[in-house]
């Protein structure tokens, strides 16, 4: 498989892909080492996870460098993500003991109660390449340290970060029959599907997440979906300061080139405000500096797929043709590399695509709205139910709309944001199942209820 340097089209690197074979293989070796990790203490198992975070650590120059070479994030980018990652690592030394811990509920003869948990097995995680660190260590961390082995599959487009996992979780004293990183695209993915392994955990789109769903349902066994959004974002007419917001929602729709799960992909304005507050997002926009992903400065890098440019172009002429008005970028860069200008488009409606569809770039409609009721409105207008977020001076206004939200997260004058405290899970085509907080270590386990009489 040939990995492409999505800034410079250039071929940087190629790897054996994996084949139902070495699969079978992998599988076999997991089915051994999962029974002796899991007999061992979970102290064990959270000092290997905590080495394996301090080695990542020192060596991020290296590993962002590399995240950077495949995916195109900004380096910056790569560096905060792969030193932001670590707060799983610190959530689990925390917390994993108190969740995974026997729980006795009753010693009153004649009979005992209590809850055990217990690993899944092997578990197979499937994932996607905008966050490698952050959405693996969701799933393979909190994995390993619960006893299961994992067969994890890195997207195609961040292989190579894959294979860095491995080689640290090995090195931070994870036996190779615990966790093996599997190389490959959409036909190795579903190679994955046929195997006798107990959970799936995916993180991609929702076609995807719904095949996968669909193939593996006659096994009825844990699977969890972490799919895509198309998160709004309401800026209320009381906001103090419109050129701060304005920052602050650009931010959450550019940062990563807009290729966030939980970007703002679609932004309401009450009326009385919406003229400044584009002025003051454009602006900021245009201050975004785009080009060489490995120069610090750089905000805006080329997108990582080389088809996604398509899906933005259709998305941008849509609207143009359906009555939006361009206030900046638009169009692909000339030259090599995967670029789009950051783009806004404003007067847009739900009649448009890019109100509707996941756009996943550096693409963002804003719509005015007359009140909060409109809004409401026009935010549950969507398959999707991952965020949403209200800008506003008025904790009560806000918690009013965002209590009407059907999603998994809501933000309250914030947005793009994720942590390990809180549980991270969709709703409607979002998906299903949490990552992070107790649900997300207790997403790995199965629990054994006991009930225990003395002869
Ligand atoms: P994708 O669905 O194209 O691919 C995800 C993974 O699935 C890859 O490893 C791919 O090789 C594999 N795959 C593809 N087809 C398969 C099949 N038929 N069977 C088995 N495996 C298959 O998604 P992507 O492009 O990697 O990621 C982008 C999407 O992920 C976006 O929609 C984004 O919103 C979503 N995402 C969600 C979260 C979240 O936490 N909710 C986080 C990150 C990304």
């Amino acid at each position: 498989m040939q990995i492409i340097n999505p800034a410079t089209e250039e071929i940087i690197d190629s790897l054996e892909m994996d084949v139902q074979e070495s699969l079978m293989a992998k599988l076999e070796t997991l089915k051994e080492g999962q029974r002796s990790w899991s007999n061992q203490p979970l102290a064990h198992r959270l000092k290997c996870i905590t080495r394996f975070g301090e080695l990542v650590q020192e060596n991020t120059a290296e590993l962002a460098a590399i995240m950077t070479a495949e995916t195109g994030k900004p380096i910056q980018q790569s560096i905060n993500e792969i030193q932001g990652a670590q707060n799983r690592i610190d959530h689990l030394n925390k917390y994993a003991e108190q969740y995974l811990a026997d729980e006795v509920l009753s010693e009153q003869a004649p009979i005992d109660e209590k809850i055990t948990y217990e690993p899944l097995g092997v578990i197979v995680n499937i994932s996607a390449w905008n966050f490698p660190y952050n959405v693996g260590y969701n799933i393979f961390l909190y994995a390993l340290v619960a006893g299961n082995a994992v067969l994890y599959k890195p997207s195609e487009y961040a292989s190579l970060t894959g294979k860095q996992f491995e080689k640290y979780l090995w090195l931070a004293g994870i036996p190779k029959n615990v966790f093996q990183c599997v190389i490959g695209a959409k036909e190795v993915g579903q190679c994955l599907l046929s195997l006798d392994v107990q959970g799936y955990f995916f993180t991609g789109s929702y076609a995807t997440g719904r095949e996968i769903a669909k193939t593996v349902a006659h096994k009825l066994l844990p699977v969890q979906l972490e799919l895509g959004g198309k998160d709004p974002l309401y800026v209320m007419d009381d906001i103090q300061d419109i050129k701060l917001n304005a920052i602050n929602a650009a931010e959450g729709a550019f940062y990563n080139n807009g290729q966030s799960c939980c970007a703002v992909e679609r932004i309401y304005v009450a009326a009385n405000i919406y003229d400044s507050f584009v002025e003051a997002f454009v602006n900021e926009v245009k201050t975004y500096e785009i080009g060489d992903p490995t120069n610090m400065n750089t905000f805006i890098g080329p997108l990582t797929r080389k088809q996604q440019l398509k899906v933005l172009d259709t998305q941008v002429q849509d609207a143009i043709s359906k009555g939006a008005e361009l206030k900046c970028g638009g169009k692909m860069l000339d030259g090599d590399g995967y670029f789009y200008e950051p783009t806004v488009l404003v007067n847009t409606n739900h009649a448009m695509k890019i109100m509707q569809e996941e756009s996943f770039g550096p693409i963002v409609g804003i719509q005015k709205v007359a009140n909060d009721e409109e809004a409401i409105e026009l935010m549950l207008d969507t398959e999707y139910g991952l965020t949403a977020a209200v800008f506003s001076n008025s904790y009560d206004r806000a918690a009013e709309v965002l209590k009407k939200m059907n999603t998994g997260t809501v933000y309250w004058n914030c947005c793009d944001r994720v942590s390990p405290e809180l549980p991270w899970s969709g709703r409607k085509n979002s998906g299903f199942g949490s990552t992070l907080s107790s649900q997300g270590i207790r997403a790995f386990v199965q629990p054994k209820a006991h009930h225990m009489k003395k002869a």
